[in-house]
């Protein structure tokens, strides 16, 4: 019979592979292991987000390792109150680790949220871009296609996780031709500015505030928000489906009912 993993050595292989210690982030990010546990592991679960809905969907399926794109700490420091206190109480009853992984999983070469959501829209990705602190994050792809073919490739993807795309005004003989692509939060004056300077005419984002849409409409630039849930869906499953294999462990994926 083989010996089950310790969390602390997929911890370790998920670190070398994601090249966490060498990529910035969000202070509350707090990528690595966040939870330990006693162990081992002997299933995992993945989800986007490591709310009490998730940790509850975890203990049902019998998982007692969570990967998550959005960790515990978001917020900082906190008080172990209300859902915090849950949260904490349940991973301790059932003995379950989470590890989080955010910008590294976004811009990772093969397993990021950023060239899945290229691969899935039916583009190549080309280049890196959208650095943070010096780091990129996203990917462009050229192309030649209607706008209008990658809003449904958009549509019919987001629809799989029942999040309805919102694209800004473009006529129907527009073409694309060189697409930014940045997941989740995306669409912020910089990422704009960004994406015009380097000759993008279509940004493909999970969400944004409402002023990137007049930005970009009056910069001719045509922004997908194709859901922050949805396009971050992609890097947590690839991450799960390669851990499972190389620690060989069953695994499941934590849907979200939100469609946000
Ligand atoms: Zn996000």
């Amino acid at each position: 019979m083989t010996t089950r993993p310790a969390a602390h050595a997929i911890s370790t292989w998920l670190d070398d592979l994601l090249e966490t210690s060498t990529t910035p982030d969000y202070t509350g990010a707090l990528n690595g292991l966040q939870f330990d546990h006693q162990g081992p592991v002997t299933r995992i679960a993945a989800a986007v987000d490591a709310s009490l809905r998730t940790i509850e969907a975890c203990v049902s399926a019998g998982a007692n390792l969570l990967l998550v794109h959005h960790g515990l700490f978001w917020a900082g420091a906190q008080r172990v109150r209300g859902a915090q206190y849950q949260k904490t109480r349940i991973l301790v009853e059932h003995d379950i680790a989470v590890y989080g992984t955010h910008l590294p999983l976004d811009r990772h070469a093969s397993l990021g949220n950023n060239v899945l959501l290229a691969t899935t829209l039916g583009l190549t990705p080309s280049s890196t871009w959208l650095p943070y602190k010096g780091v990129p994050i996203g990917v462009t792809a050229d192309t030649d296609l209607p706008t209008a073919t990658l809003v449904d490739r958009a549509r019919a993807f987001a629809a799989t996780h029942a999040h309805h795309v919102v694209v800004t005004p473009h006529d129907a003989t527009r073409r694309t031709r060189r697409v930014a692509i940045c997941s989740g939060g995306g669409a912020s004056t910089d990422s704009i500015r960004e994406a015009i300077a380097l000759g993008a005419d279509t940004l493909v984002v999970g969400e944004g505030p409402h002023h990137t849409a007049i930005d970009a409409e009056e910069s001719g630039l045509v922004v997908i928000y194709a859901g922050h849930y949805a396009t971050e869906t992609l890097g947590v499953q690839a991450l799960a489906r390669a851990t499972a294999e190389h620690w060989q462990l069953p695994w499941s994926f934590l849907p979200a009912p939100t469609g946000l």
